[in-house]
């Protein structure tokens, strides 16, 4: 048993800090109860004197085949990230797509964060070993994580209507070369996945991810949701990230994607939008009428120019809001406190009453429960409660960002940027203590990471070459296309 002595406890129902010690048996928290009520005869000792105590974080978007790229893109748009994709991401070994997994479990880990929805990609399908090569890194590391293989039967140029003939013709062959695998075989490798997994689903499960709606053909889309019904699969996909892909849906569905997701029957709990930044009055009511959750990645939707998602509507609405950091590739760094501030800072940029924005108590619940039950592990994680998992965050009282300590909600959310974290506890498991990883050698990580982008470059050179011949016609065209007027009932951009 462990005891968690000394600390200032997050309470679950009122989100204030209370004095109070946690009683861990195996991976879950057994009781909470007053400072110094209980022996500590047979019970590890975890010090949380000059501590604050927070469930840990969950990010609700990511990608790990992206670490490995992280600081690559500068001035690049959604479009161009996915035109670049093919040498940012190509080439990987089944260690890279390990390595790549294990350096952003540990970042998050180092920052607080102890579990992850995770969206990884393989080209042209996902693979057992590759997904297996993902989950194996999540469980060394010992964070939890949903892993959903990103999928898709087109590709980007394909998805983008018009995209092909706007290119020059010996640019659009080599396109047309770049191909995903027919949706039947992505959907029998989910299958043998799930029917096969080997983890244990309370620390790494699975989901589907079909990645954006329209590169995905509808028979792809409906072989996903038949597949996740009779599995019991969650799901998570990229809607409405990009003004662009709103524009699209308009043309190729004559409804907005969530329509579309509605009208082949998608949505339902345990259905996860990333972004949902060009959303309508409409789809957010789809959206909550199926107990379905977004995931807020103001991080991401910033540095790639996507636009600024309403949170504050979603909320109001009842939709469950998550927030995430996405992958490193485009918002570089995985740190779920900056998540969270963002995410305030966003909500007050729409012309609205104050009233109206998100208060840190929101983005702070957000980053908890409202991830935990994004990642389909609600009412297991993201509190500090009886009966549910011991994944415990201390926080330093001693680094200058809570000195003065006025208010620590607002100071978590507002002030906090990882620095502070000192012990991370996932599962009863004391995994950062101290700052530094227990069990975990990141130094050995930091080698091989470093051998593996030299080769990767090497491999990669001639798909960059011609990815970045691709990019200006690939940036006129969708810029073009975004520059579309968007009129949907009840939408507003700022
Ligand atoms: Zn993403």
């Amino acid at each position: 048993m462990m005891l968690i002595t000394g600390g200032r406890l997050l309470d679950p129902n009122s989100y204030t800090f209370i004095p109070g010690e946690l009683v861990i048996e195996g991976d879950t928290i057994v009781d909470i109860v007053a400072p110094d009520s209980v022996t500590r005869e047979g019970k590890a000792i975890v010090d949380a004197s000059d501590r604050l105590v927070i469930p840990g974080l969950v990010n609700g978007h990511n990608h790990a085949q992206t670490n490995l790229a992280k600081g690559l893109a500068d001035r690049w748009t959604l479009e161009s990230l996915l035109n670049q994709a093919p040498w940012t991401t190509g080439r990987r070994t089944l260690d890279d797509k390990y390595l790549s997994a294990a350096i952003g479990a540990c970042e998050m880990l180092r920052k607080g964060c102890t579990a992850s929805f995770d969206m990884f990609a393989e080209f042209p399908l996902p693979s057992i070993d590759g997904v297996t090569a993902v989950a194996q890194a999540y469980k060394d590391v010992g964070i939890r994580a949903t892993i959903a293989p990103m999928m898709a039967d087109r590709s980007f140029y394909e998805a983008i209507p018009g995209l092909l003939d706007a290119l020059p013709a010996p640019l659009r062959a080599q396109a047309l070369a770049i191909r995903f695998s027919p949706h039947a075989q992505s959907v029998a490798v989910c299958r043998e996945l799930m029917q096969g997994w080997r983890f244990d689903r309370s620390q790494i499960k699975l989901a589907l991810g079909p990645t954006i709606p329209h590169h995905c053909s509808d028979e792809f889309l409906i072989g996903c949701r038949d597949l996740g019904l009779e599995l019991d699969a969650g799901f998570q996909m990229h809607v409405a990230e990009s003004k662009m892909q709103a524009i699209v849906a308009l043309k190729k569905y004559g409804k907005t994607l969530v329509a579309h997701l509605d009208t082949l029957g998608l949505l339902k709990p345990g259905f996860c939008v990333a972004h949902g930044v060009w959303l309508d009055d409409e789809d957010r009511s789809r959206l909550a009428d199926h107990g379905c959750s977004v995931s807020h990645n103001p991080g991401s939707n910033m540095k790639l120019g996507s636009g600024l998602a309403d949170t504050r509507a979603m909320l109001a609405r009842g939709i469950n809001l998550a927030l995430g950091t996405d992958g490193a590739g485009s918002s570089d760094n995985l740190n779920m406190f900056e998540a969270m501030r963002l995410a305030t800072m966003v909500s007050r940029v729409r012309g609205r009453d104050p009233d109206q924005w998100l208060s840190a108590t929101d983005a702070l619940r957000a980053a908890t429960e409202g991830g935990a039950q994004a990642l389909g592990f609600g009412g297991t994680i993201g509190r500090l409660a009886k009966g549910c998992k011991a994944d415990v965050v201390l926080l330093d009282l001693g680094v200058p960002h809570y000195v003065p300590l006025n208010d620590p909600v607002n100071q978590i959310v507002h002030c906090e940027d990882g620095t502070g974290v000192h012990t991370v506890i996932v599962g009863g498991r004391v995994l950062l203590q101290d700052r530094r990883f227990v069990e975990f050698d990141f130094d050995a990580l930091r080698v091989k990471a470093a051998a593996a982008v030299e080769r990767l470059r090497e491999a990669n050179r001639e798909s960059r070459v011609l990815c970045e011949k691709l990019e200006p016609h690939v940036s006129q065209y969708c810029s073009g296309l975004a520059a579309t007027p968007y009129h949907v009932a009840g939408f507003c951009q700022h």
